[in-house]
């Protein structure tokens, strides 16, 4: 929401804008008037000395083929389009001026709005976890629970850290995306590493119904396993958590030419076109932190595109039938290096 002091200073700087092109305007016609009534008074004067010099005899014809009229005309028309051709070019200049200082306004008002939602989410986002680790801690303190109790305890305690761990993680991720990312390139089995974090997931999330489909053998790539392993994690993760209670997820991975794609869909809340776009940038979330229910950051797709990107890869998001979303990520298997690698591993 904008504040009313900063949209009174929008108004007023409009209002500054508005009357700068009316008075503009104003002195280009006032222009144009005497400069014609400039001509008119030199034509006439002109002519009447012409005639009384006896250079051209008293008729129209012979003043308007003169060659001092022909140059008098000519520098009046001149200095006709130069009036013209700088009103415009001062008003193109005002019209760009104003429309680059609402688009830098518009950014400025967008990065605030987007802060203040990142601030409010990460406070959410670390003393929840917080809360819930301490009251499992005093409640060990105060008494003796039973074994299976105290067991699921722990678990939820261990869950609630492994929380904090992400988002400590995802923070310190995108600085270090922000300076020069260096990546741990290596050869990767794409195909391989989708699999083996699908048992991780399908370990945390057993209601949810994963499947993984492998439509064409996957050449290894170069890359680096620990940022690819958060490209898909942040998808799959995703792909739960906007799903609801009992989420679908596809994995597909294939190879076409020199080219590993890898899709995850879900069947869950699905992406407005006019979003598709912003949900990659740093912090973005759809909607509002005060009227959202999901927890997050909007850190996950930011590192996500960031790191498909030193990847020399890309990323696609596309609605998926009959609901829901698919992530589309393309990386480049880069062959050569991958058998460079190979052989400068060889004893
Ligand atoms: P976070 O999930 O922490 O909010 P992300 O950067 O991972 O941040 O995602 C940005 C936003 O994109 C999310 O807030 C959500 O609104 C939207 N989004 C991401 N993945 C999906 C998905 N699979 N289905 C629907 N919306 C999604």
């Amino acid at each position: 929401m904008e504040r009313p002091r900063n949209i009174r200073l929008r108004l007023l700087s409009y209002g500054v804008i508005a009357y700068m092109m009316l008075a503009f305007a104003w002195w280009s016609v006032l222009l144009f008037i005497k400069n014609r009534d400039a001509y008119e008074a030199k034509r006439d004067t002109m002519r009447l000395m012409m005639i009384a010099r006896e250079e051209i005899p008293p008729t129209d014809e012979a003043f308007y083929n003169s060659p001092a009229f022909t140059e008098l005309k000519k520098q009046y028309e001149n200095q006709e389009y130069m009036i013209l051709g700088e009103a415009s070019v001062f008003v193109l200049s005002l019209a760009i001026g104003v429309w680059l200082i609402n688009r830098g306004y518009h950014k400025e008002v967008m990065a605030a709005q987007q802060q203040r939602n990142f601030l409010l989410s990460i406070t959410h986002e670390l003393k929840s976890p917080l809360a819930s680790i301490r009251l499992v801690l005093e409640t060990f303190q105060r008494r003796e629970l039973p074994r299976d109790k105290a067991a699921s305890l722990t678990r939820n305690a261990l869950l609630e850290t492994e929380r904090l761990n992400k988002l400590v993680n995802d923070l310190l991720l995108s600085a270090k995306l922000e300076s020069a990312y260096q990546l741990h390139q290596e050869p990767v089995n794409l195909a391989q590493l989708v699999e083996d974090i699908f048992d991780q997931m399908e370990a945390k999330y057993p209601k949810a119904s994963f499947t993984f489909n492998k439509k064409t053998a996957v050449e290894d790539t170069m890359g680096d396993v620990a940022g690819l392993s958060s490209v898909v994690i942040n998808l799959l993760e995703n792909a739960v958590k906007y799903s609801g209670e009992d989420a679908d997820i596809e994995a597909c991975i294939s190879q076409s030419g020199n080219t590993v794609r890898m899709e995850v869909s879900d069947q869950g809340i699905g992406i407005e076109d006019q979003e598709k776009e912003r949900i990659f940038e740093k912090f973005y979330r759809i909607g509002s932190e005060d009227t959202r229910k999901t927890k997050g950051t909007g850190l996950g797709l930011y590192i996500v595109n960031e790191i498909v990107k030193a990847h020399k890869g890309k990323i696609a998001v596309l609605d998926n039938e009959p609901r829901g979303t698919i992530f589309r990520v393309e990386i480049p298997v880069m062959r050569e290096k991958v058998k460079q690698k190979a052989t400068d591993n060889q004893p």
